[in-house]
């Protein structure tokens, strides 16, 4: 994939606490989405090492 992952940074969300760093477009830098490096809540850790991207900003290319 074609991204650069940013800097760490916990944030609340609507389901609770988690770190997320920004997931970026590696050629034109846009911020593509997130990803969840941790979630505090029990209920929230399938979510660790996931991604989250808004679909308007994907290409679909090779699928
Ligand atoms: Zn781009």
């Amino acid at each position: 994939m074609n991204i650069v992952v940013g800097p760490k940074e916990d944030r609340h969300l609507m389901t609770g606490l988690h770190t997320v760093a920004d997931v970026h477009c590696c050629d034109c830098r846009e911020v593509l989405g997130w990803k969840y490096e941790r979630a505090y809540e029990e209920a929230q850790k399938y979510k660790e090492g996931k991604f989250v991207l808004e679909k308007s900003k994907i290409v679909k290319e090779n699928w």
